[in-house]
């Protein structure tokens, strides 16, 4: 059977995603007469394995695994890999490289807890749910000293680190995935290794581990999705199952009495923000002690006593701030701010009269020609700008917390001209119903793999460029028009939105006509129910414009400004200051003040300028990529769903990597290594060459095809495949 397996491994390649067509049908009387195992897609789509008995037609008579027969249309047969090539620690290795193919391997490593594999340069790792790979520093010397060589996060660090020492001086390691598919875990692996390896002793190594206790509990909260998911913007609205902030949850729980007493703190479910949606515990995490840790963690990191108690007065008012209800007093819903407990303990907590508060969220100065007139706010206007508030200050304290942890990190510590970066980024989303928050996911997301695409095309041309061998055309699919579609002034989904935005009275109903207008001819979008659909590398997503207005705008008023600048509290303050300063109006504070509310850039396209802040470093780094993925939706060890891995190998763009890293020449060895491990294939008198002229005269005595190799000054290509034919022959003779 191996030998079958060999010959097998001698066919050309197949095509990368599917096998192509005119090959296959020249191949299908092979798989036949060697009795070789293929895949078989079933009426419900899954894959299963088995051998074709006969065909007529465009049918095939196919033995399934189980012994049942089935009768298949051809084209729904792929070409299974041998048995020899189970398992492989790199889908490069694969001779056929169809989507079966791939899912099966991954599975087969993931059933021995094996999570992570390769595929070409790009490390996958699966989530395992559960502590399977040993850690430590006795792992962590032995991937130091290349005892080990499996893939692993711990080997792309190793890889990483050394890129930096030698050579390059910028690296980034760029974890992607979906949510809960461990890239935060991951990301904080690989911090692990290069604490323990790189921290020389000067105890900055444990004040970045604990800046990810920090940023956890500010940063992340548990979504239907993820029990510890990073997000952003969610403040003020939960869904079903969903927590806010772990940071809010973590203090009513946590904080000693004395701090209590001090933020006039509650329990959480008191709080409008944190009980609706009927979540306020995670099972098997506590609160009360995340909160001591994280309290260590800020002494570690240095943020003084002072200005923890600043940051959790800030909370406590987003709290307060909640709780403030409003009576509608006449027909048109005006309103009356209640003057009640949420109200005198949000003002207090942030330093203004309760009068100056009850204003603000009431009221809005409004320019009527020459005059100022005051008017009084709907209950909606009114619900509105008390969670702007809320938002605004939350997000803000969430800045001045990272802001203060580098500071913190850098103090004394120049050595900036070598870096290693890590980079955990939301991965690409789509929901039954998805909104500006996916649109804007997965909006980085295309740029991202345009990022990776590029730059593993780039490896090929280099690695073939310098090995002096012919140019191998390596062509790779583009995302670049799915990009314009986004980006193009001032017709792009961008620009369309933000002058959608400008308009007081426009609707989602207004935007997705007037994309409508100017974009239905792009291949990559389309009008669609209730909004509008895209076609993004990893499949076509529809959006439902409904809110998109409202969470493009981020609208903060100016009596909402006014308000906070004139606060005595030391964060409130520092946030107005950092607003106004943000703003490059060269007018007079008040007139910025007024100028702000309808200056503020849109979300969307703060977002595109902090994308391109992010690519630029990108480009200026040397790159080095973990895809995650989640073996199953319900966040439990040992399931592996094939579609949901299937649909994350497309939406990382795996499949799309391993076939430019693959096309041309996939397989590489030195000449040593070649000679060494071919040259008893050789006459005695020809073995004492140099191993180029060695490599040769192997390949001549084989009779080997001279497209199925090129010949570089260091190393030797061949297609895939052809090393399991030099193989079979090596071992008969020996
Ligand atoms: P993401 O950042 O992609 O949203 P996380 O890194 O937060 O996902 O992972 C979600 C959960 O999966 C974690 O809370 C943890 O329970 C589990 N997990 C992820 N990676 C690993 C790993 N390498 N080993 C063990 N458990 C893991």
């Amino acid at each position: 059977e191996e030998k079958d397996n060999a010959e097998l491994s001698t066919l050309p390649p197949g095509s990368l995603v599917r096998f192509r067509e005119s090959e296959w049908d020249d191949n299908v009387g092979y798989f036949i007469k060697k009795k070789l195992r293929v895949w078989c897609r079933m009426h419900d789509g899954h894959w299963e394995s088995g051998q074709i008995k006969s065909t007529a037609g465009e049918k095939a008579l196919v033995l399934l695994s189980d012994g049942s027969v089935v009768t298949v249309p051809t084209q729904e047969l792929l070409p299974a890999n041998p048995d020899i090539l189970e398992g492989v620690d790199d889908l490069l290795q694969l001779s056929y490289l169809n989507e079966p193919s791939v899912l099966h391997n991954l599975q087969c490593r993931y059933s021995k807890d094996k999570i992570y594999s390769k595929a070409g340069p790009v490390l996958l790792a699966v989530n395992p749910f559960k502590d399977v790979e040993p850690c430590g520093n006795d792992y962590i010397t032995a991937f130091r000293q290349k005892l080990l060589d499996n893939p692993h996060v711990y080997a792309v660090a190793e890889t990483a680190y050394n890129e930096m020492m030698t050579a390059k001086k910028f690296l980034v390691m760029i974890c992607s995935g979906e949510s809960g598919s461990g890239k935060s875990e991951t990301a904080k692996i690989a911090l692990q290794y290069l604490a323990a390896i790189g921290g020389g002793g000067g105890g900055i190594e444990s004040e970045i581990l604990q800046t990810s206790c920090i940023l956890e509990a500010f940063g992340n909260a548990k979504t239907a999705k993820n029990d510890n998911s990073s997000r952003f913007s969610r403040v003020v609205q939960l869904a079903q199952g969903e927590r806010s902030f772990h940071i809010f949850y973590q203090l009513c729980s946590g904080a000693p009495s004395d701090l209590r007493g001090r933020l006039r703190l509650k329990k959480a479910s008191d709080y409008n923000y944190l009980n609706q949606s009927v979540c306020l515990e995670i099972q098997n995490i506590d609160d009360a002690q995340k909160f001591h840790m994280l309290m260590g963690a800020l002494n570690t990191v240095n943020i003084c006593k002072e200005d923890q108690e600043h940051a959790f007065e800030t909370l406590a008012a987003v709290l307060w701030l909640g709780n403030i209800s409003f009576l509608v007093t006449d027909k048109q819903n005006h309103i009356e701010v209640v003057a009640d407990e949420a109200v005198i303990n949000a003002a207090s907590l942030i330093g203004c009269s309760e009068q100056d508060l009850i204003l603000a969220l009431s009221t809005r100065k409004i320019q009527a020609g020459k005059d100022e007139v005051t008017r009084r706010l709907t209950l909606q206007q009114a619900i509105d700008s008390r969670d702007a508030l809320a938002k605004f200050i939350y997000a803000s304290l969430f800045d001045w917390l990272v802001e203060k942890i580098n500071v913190s990190l850098s103090m004394g510590k120049h050595n900036t001209w070598r870096s290693i970066s890590l980079l955990d980024i939301c991965g690409f989303e789509s929901f039954k119903k998805n909104s500006f928050e996916q649109f804007c996911r997965n909006y980085a997301n295309e740029r991202l793999q345009q990022h990776v695409n590029r730059h593993l095309f780039k490896l090929k041309q280099e690695e073939y460029e310098l090995e002096g061998i012919e140019r191998t055309k390596v062509d790779f699919e583009d995302n670049q028009s799915c990009l314009d579609l986004f980006e193009k002034k001032p017709t792009g989904l961008i620009s369309l939105l933000d002058e959608v935005s400008n308009l007081p009275k426009a609707t989602g109903l207004t935007f997705a006509t007037k994309l409508k207008q100017q974009l239905n001819a792009h291949h990559c979008f389309k009008v669609d129910r209730g909004g509008f659909s895209i076609r993004h590398y990893g499949g076509e997503v529809l959006y439902d414009t409904g809110e998109f207005l409202e969470k493009n705008r981020d609208s903060l008023h100016s009596e909402t400004i006014q308000l906070l600048s004139s606060c005595t509290g030391e964060l409130p303050q520092y946030f107005a200051s950092t607003l106004l300063k943000q703003s490059q109006s060269p007018q007079s504070a008040s007139g910025q003040l007024a100028m702000l509310s309808c200056q503020r850039e849109s979300v969307a396209t703060k977002f595109k300028v902090q994308l391109f802040k992010l690519m630029q470093h990108l480009e200026s780094t040397a790159p080095h990529f973990i895809c995650c993925i989640k073996p199953n939706s319900k966040q439990i060890s040992g399931v592996f769903e094939k579609d949901l891995v299937l649909q994350q190998l497309r939406c990382c763009g795996v499949i799309e990597g391993v076939r430019i890293s693959r096309s041309g020449y996939p397989i590489r060895m030195t000449h040593q290594e070649f000679t060494r491990k071919y040259r008893c294939l050789l006459p005695e008198n020809m073995a004492c060459q140099d191993p180029l002229s060695m490599s040769m005269a192997i390949l001549q005595q084989f009779d080997v095809l001279p497209e199925m190799y090129q010949v570089g000054y260091t190393k030797i290509y061949f297609r895939a495949g052809l090393i399991g034919a030099l193989e079979d022959v090596r071992k008969q003779i020996l």
